[in-house]
C-alpha cells in the first residue's frame, strides 16, 4: 500500500442536492449575525417562566409535541437486541427516575453518578437527574476501584447508579470510606442484585416500576449546576469541571452549526457518556434537536461499526481519531464494501486528526471526516470544520459563530504575555501561541471542583487560556500544534508533536506514532518518536533509520525525530488519547504518575 502526501491539500465542500442544505451556508454572515440571546430563543424554557432545564429541552418539550412518538434513542445491545425508546417513553422513564430520587429524599442539587455501560438506564438516570434538578456525573464503567472512589469522593456524590457486579467488586469493599454516598441504585437481574440489597442499596428497576411517570420539573435557574465532568487526565490527575443548565444553549447551537443536525436525522456519537463528548453530544445535543440517537453498547469493531452505519442509515456520525485509525488499519476495502448513501456528515474530536486520516476517509467514505476542537472545560464544540466550508486536512477548522478564539503570544517562561494595560498580546498570523477563547459562551465551565485558584489562573488578560498551543493561518483556519505540556523545545526550536506524528503517519509502515522530548544537556530536548508498525510490517533498526530519513526529508533536521523506537501499543487513556507523559516516563525509567484513566494494559 502506498500513502499519499497529505500536506497542503484542500477538499471542497461536498453538498449533494438530495440532502438537506447545510445549517450554515455563509460562514462570515453567520458569525456577524449571531447573538447568544438569539440562540437562547431557539429553546423553550420551563413552563410559566420557571427557568431553563436541560431535561426539559432534551426530552419533555418533544414528548408533549409532534415528536412524541418518534424514536428518541435506539439502543443496540451487545448481543444484537434492538430497543427503541420514543420521546414520550423517555419522558415517562426520566420522570420516574426523578420521582425515585424525590422519594429517597435526595435534595435538589445533589450529585448523582452513573457507573454503567451504555445501557438504557444510563440515559434514564442522566436525564432524570437533570429533571430532578440534581447534578449528573458520568463515570466510565471500565474505571477500577481507585479512580471511581477518587471521583465519588471529590464530587461528594450522594447517589450512585451501577450494576451488581461493579458494586460488589469495586464499590462495596470501600463503601465505608464514601461518606457522602447515601444511596446505591443497582441495575441488573433480580438474582444478581438480591443478595446485595440492604440499607442504602436498592433495586432501581423495582423503584422505577413503582414510581409515578409524571414529574413537574422544579424551578431551575440557568446558572444552577447541572453536570460534573472529570477531564481525561491526559496531562495529570483529572479535574472536575462544573457546568450549568444554561450550557444547553451551546449544546443546541453547536449541534446545529458544527454537526449540522437536522430534525429527524439518525445520529451516532461513538463516545462513551463517561466523557464529556458522550454526554454533550452522545445525549444532550441530539435530543435537544429531536433526532434519533443511536446508542451502541458494544466496543469498537470495524465490521460492527460499518454494519451500524449502514443498517441504521446514520446521517451524522461523530467519532474520534483513534477509532478512525483503527478502521483504517482494518482496510479501505472493508469500508468500501458498505453502502453509506445516508451518511451526510462525519466529524471527529478528542485528538488532532492527521491529514492522512482525512484523506483516507475521503477515499473510504467518499467524503472527509471533519475535525473539530473543544475540551471538557468548554462544554461544547468551539472550533470546527463546517459542512459548507472547504476542509484543510490537518486543520481543526474555524471558530463557531458566537465563539471568539485567538492565538496569544507566550513569553520565555511559557506564560502568555500581557501588555501594560493587562491585556493579552496576540501572537500574529502563522505564529504558534496559546489557544484562547473570549469567556462568555453558555457552556463554559463555572469551576474546577475544589480548585478555585486553578480555575482563576485559567483566565488572564480577558481570555480563557486553553493550555493548548496552536496557530492561525492568514485565512483564519486554526491548526493544532500540541498541548502546552507536550510541546518540545529543541535547540531553540518549538516543535509540536502533531506535525511530526502526522508526517510519520504518511509512511506506509506506520500505524500509530507519538513524539516526545527527551531531556538533553545541550539541546534542551531531543525529539524521539515511538511508532507502532502496521500489519505486514516489521520493526527493525533499518526501518527506524528509514523513518528518521523520511521525516528529515519532509520536516528538516531541526524538527524531525533524532531517534525512532518501536512499541506494541501506545499508552492511551480510556477516552482514546495518547498519554505522552507516560511514554516519556517509560523511556526515562521514571514513575508514571497518575494512571487512573489509562486503558488496561496500556
Ligand atoms: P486533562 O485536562 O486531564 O489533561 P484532557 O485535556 O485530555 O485531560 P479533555 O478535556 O477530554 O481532557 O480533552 C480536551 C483536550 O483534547 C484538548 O485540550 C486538546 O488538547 C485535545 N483535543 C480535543 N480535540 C482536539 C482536536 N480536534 N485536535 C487536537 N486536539 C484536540
Ligand atoms: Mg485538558
Amino acid at each position: 500500500m502506498t500513502k499519499t502526501t497529505a500536506s497542503a491539500r484542500r477538499l471542497p465542500p461536498q453538498l449533494r442536492p438530495d440532502q438537506p442544505p447545510p445549517n450554515v451556508v455563509d460562514y462570515d454572515q453567520s458569525c456577524t449575525g449571531f447573538s447568544w440571546d438569539q440562540a437562547r430563543g431557539a429553546l423553550e424554557g420551563l413552563p410559566d417562566g420557571r427557568g431553563l432545564n436541560i431535561g426539559h429541552e432534551a426530552v419533555d418539550r418533544h414528548a408533549a409535541g409532534a415528536l412524541g412518538s418518534q424514536t428518541a434513542i435506539r439502543h443496540l445491545a451487545r448481543d444484537g437486541e434492538v430497543r427503541d425508546v420514543t420521546y414520550r417513553e423517555l419522558a415517562a422513564a426520566t420522570s420516574q427516575f426523578a420521582q425515585v430520587l424525590e422519594r429517597l429524599g435526595v435534595a435538589q442539587g445533589s450529585g448523582v453518578a452513573t457507573y454503567l455501560g451504555r445501557v438504557p438506564e444510563l440515559y434514564t438516570a442522566a436525564l432524570g437527574t437533570l429533571k430532578h434538578g440534581s447534578v449528573f456525573c458520568p463515570l466510565f464503567s471500565a474505571f477500577g476501584p481507585e479512580p471511581v472512589a477518587q471521583r465519588l469522593g471529590l464530587g461528594a456524590i450522594s447517589v450512585l447508579v451501577t450494576t451488581p457486579s461493579l458494586y460488589r467488586r469495586r464499590i462495596s469493599p470501600q463503601r465505608a470510606d464514601l461518606r457522602d454516598l447515601d444511596h446505591v441504585l443497582l441495575v441488573g437481574e433480580p438474582d444478581a442484585l438480591a443478595p446485595l440489597l440492604g440499607p442504602g442499596v436498592w433495586d432501581l428497576r423495582a423503584l422505577l416500576a413503582e414510581a409515578p411517570s409524571t414529574w413537574e420539573i422544579p424551578p431551575t435557574r440557568p446558572e444552577d449546576p447541572a453536570l460534573l465532568h472529570f477531564t481525561s487526565g491526559t496531562t495529570g490527575a483529572p479535574k472536575g469541571a462544573i457546568h450549568v443548565h444554561e450550557a444547553v444553549v451551546a449544546h443546541h447551537h453547536t449541534g446545529r452549526v458544527a454537526l449540522d443536525l437536522h430534525p429527524g436525522d439518525v445520529f451516532w456519537c461513538t463516545a462513551d457518556p463517561g466523557w464529556v463528548t458522550g454526554t454533550s453530544y452522545g445525549i444532550i445535543a441530539p435530543l435537544v434537536h429531536g433526532v434519533t440517537l443511536i446508542c451502541d453498547e458494544g466496543e469498537l469493531d470495524a465490521e460492527r461499526w460499518y454494519g451500524i452505519l449502514e443498517r441504521e442509515r446514520v446521517a451524522v456520525w461523530y467519532t474520534a481519531p483513534t477509532a478512525l485509525r483503527m478502521l483504517q488499519r482494518a482496510g479501505t476495502s472493508l469500508a468500501q464494501a458498505h453502502d453509506l448513501p445516508h451518511l451526510r456528515f462525519a466529524a471527529s474530536v478528542g485528538e488532532p486528526l492527521d491529514p492522512e486520516s482525512v484523506l483516507w476517509s475521503q477515499e473510504a467514505f467518499g467524503q472527509p471526516v471533519h475535525d473539530n476542537w473543544w475540551q471538557t472545560e468548554t462544554g461544547g464544540i468551539m472550533i470546527a470544520n463546517l459542512r459548507a466550508l472547504e476542509v484543510r486536512p490537518g486543520s481543526m477548522g474555524r471558530p463557531l459563530p458566537g465563539i471568539t478564539a485567538a492565538i496569544l503570544a507566550r513569553g520565555a517562561s511559557g506564560a502568555v504575555e500581557l501588555d501594560q494595560h493587562g491585556d493579552a498580546v496576540p501572537a500574529g498570523p502563522g505564529t504558534v501561541g496559546e489557544l484562547a477563547l473570549r469567556p462568555g459562551w453558555p457552556s463554559m465551565f463555572r469551576g474546577y471542583l475544589g480548585e478555585e485558584e486553578r480555575y482563576r489562573r485559567c483566565f488572564q488578560g480577558g481570555w480563557y487560556l486553553t493550555g493548548d498551543l496552536a496557530r492561525q493561518d492568514a485565512d483564519g483556519w486554526f491548526w493544532f500544534v500540541g498541548r502546552g505540556d507536550d510541546v518540545i523545545k529543541s535547540a531553540g526550536h518549538l516543535i509540536g508533536p502533531f506535525e511530526v506524528e502526522s508526517t510519520l503517519l504518511e509512511h506506509p509502515s506506520v500505524a500509530e506514532a507519538a513524539v516526545i522530548g527527551i531531556p538533553d544537556a545541550v539541546a534542551g530536548q531531543l525529539v524521539r518518536a515511538l511508532v507502532v508498525v502496521g500489519p505486514e510490517h516489521e520493526a527493525s533498526p533499518e526501518l527506524a533509520r528509514e523513518l528518521v530519513g523520511f521525516a528529515r526529508a519532509r520536516l528538516g533536521a531541526a524538527v524531525a525525530p533524532r531517534s525512532v523506537g518501536f512499541v506494541d501499543a501506545l499508552p492511551k487513556n480510556r477516552s482514546g488519547k495518547v498519554v505522552r507523559r507516560v511514554l516519556l516516563a517509560r523511556e526515562l525509567g521514571l514513575p508514571e504518575g497518575d494512571t487512573s484513566t489509562l486503558e488496561e494494559g496500556a
